[in-house]
């Protein structure tokens, strides 16, 4: 046995004690994908069937909602008619949080999950512990030749900053080596030290925001940095675009893949290394294009993204509009996987926020500011000025308490990351405008 396999296999002993069912469940999935289409769209409406009527008995908001609109989820009985099932938006997840709960959870079953999310409206929604989470990732990084225990040098946001957690997870990790560029503050020291560490450790697979591993990507450009390659790059948070995408390639010298999730539903598609398209998770997901009166649009066309959760069933997403757009792709991948496929995604775009010292904030990680808070408000835009002021534009929830002060200390603590080199104010706002049925959440006028 080579080393390689025995450093997995302990990875995933390790993780089993954990959880007992991720190796079978790894395995399950990994078979799932060379089901045919047809089995694993059978397999997709079994579950989608199963969740709507565990919805109707055990999630009063659903059970009222169905009654109310004279729907039985039983008569559901084939996708077609799946369009039936009212849709889920963000603004139901604000006003009817609490009766989306099952009646058969335990608050030790549930962990919270807050995102700022592609419109600049925050939300919260519960997961549920026990599923195994981390089958879809390992999924992934098989796609592209990468065991699940493979060193990461990841360019995104502090997960937990509590030190003691931080030693248990990299115990935990061991011998698994991560290191970590903060997205929220970028500079030459804090590049340079992770660089630094990224010619040690070298990692097999670089993750993070598209915008800040581009940043990145740049620096090392530009100055002709020489590192390690790593086998496989992973953006996610918004789509790659081709200027990205050959920028990242040259600065660290392997592919790149694009990742699409969220934080209500973290794992929905990914690209294999054919690059045909991004393949659906179509056996835990049912992912669908709509138009306006929410019914399916034609494969191929632009709809508005719906997701049902089909591992979620504590906290049931059914029909969830998350604000973006994308389209299916009619076609059959050649890399043998047969999950389906789908189109880069539309409508995520934020900017970066730029420092008069020439540091960068990225602005993938600025859509999180309001995650500790989700209630304080109902939307929120950060809009820097040419002067490179800043202003939290925000659409306040009033009924919430002390909304004032809690604006109050999102704003110190926004002044605080930004190192108080540039004003930072709170603007209240009745409404943000769309520009061009899109909001930028983070706007940049330098
Ligand atoms: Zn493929």
């Amino acid at each position: 046995m080579k080393l390689r396999d025995v450093k997995t296999t302990w990875f995933l002993l390790k993780y089993s004690v954990v959880k007992r069912s991720a190796i079978p469940y790894f395995k399950e999935v990994l078979r799932n994908q060379y089901l045919s289409g047809d089995e694993i769209e059978a397999l997709n409406w079994r579950r989608t069937r199963e969740l709507l009527e565990y919805a109707n008995q055990h999630v009063s908001f659903y059970r009222e909602r169905f009654k109310a609109m004279g729907l039985n989820p039983s008569e559901i009985v084939r996708p077609e008619h799946y369009s039936q099932v009212p849709v889920l938006t963000r603004d139901d997840l604000r006003v009817h949080f609490d009766k989306m709960v099952s009646d058969e959870a335990r608050p030790a079953d549930l962990r919270i999950s807050t995102t700022g999310g592609s419109t600049g409206k925050p939300v919260k929604v519960y997961h549920q512990k026990k599923v195994v989470r981390a089958a879809m990732p390992w999924r992934m990084l098989n796609w592209w030749g990468l065991a699940p225990d493979v060193n990461v040098a990841s360019v995104y946001r502090i997960i937990n900053e509590d030190w003691k957690s931080n030693l248990l997870n990299n115990l935990f990790w061991w011998p698994t080596k991560r290191i970590l560029l903060d997205a929220a503050s970028v500079d030459d020291k804090s590049i340079a030290e992770f660089l630094r560490k990224f010619r040690l450790i070298r990692p097999e697979l670089v993750h993070g925001y598209v915008g800040a591993v581009d940043y990145l990507a740049t620096y090392i450009l530009d100055r002709k940095i020489a590192l390690p390659s790593p086998k496989a790059i992973w953006v996610t948070s918004s789509p790659v675009t081709a200027t990205q995408e050959v920028r990242i390639h040259e600065a660290f010298g392997a592919p790149v893949y694009d990742q699409y999730g969220g934080c209500e539903v973290y794992w929905l598609a990914a690209q294999c290394p054919k690059k045909e398209g991004l393949h659906m998770f179509h056996d835990v997901r049912r992912i669908e294009f709509l138009s306006k009166d929410n019914a399916p649009v034609t494969a191929g066309e632009l709809g508005r993204i719906a997701i049902t959760d089909l591992e979620n069933k504590y906290f049931p997403l059914i029909r969830y509009l998350n604000g973006d757009e994308g389209r299916a792709l009619p076609k059959n991948c050649s890399c043998g996987v047969n999950l389906p496929l789908m189109d880069k995604v539309r409508g995520r775009i934020s900017d970066t926020i730029k420092l008069p010292n020439g540091a960068v904030v990225g602005g993938d990680y600025l859509t999180t500011i309001f995650d500790s808070v989700p209630d304080a408000v109902c939307q929120f835009q950060v809009h820097q000025h040419k002067d490179y002021s800043i202003d939290i534009v925000v659409v306040p929830n009033t009924t919430y308490a002390n909304y004032e002060k809690v604006l109050e200390n999102i704003r110190a603590n926004l002044s605080t990351q930004f190192r108080n080199a540039v004003p930072v104010s709170i603007k209240q706002v009745a409404e943000i405008p769309h520009q061009s049925g899109k909001l930028r959440f983070v706007k940049s006028d330098l």
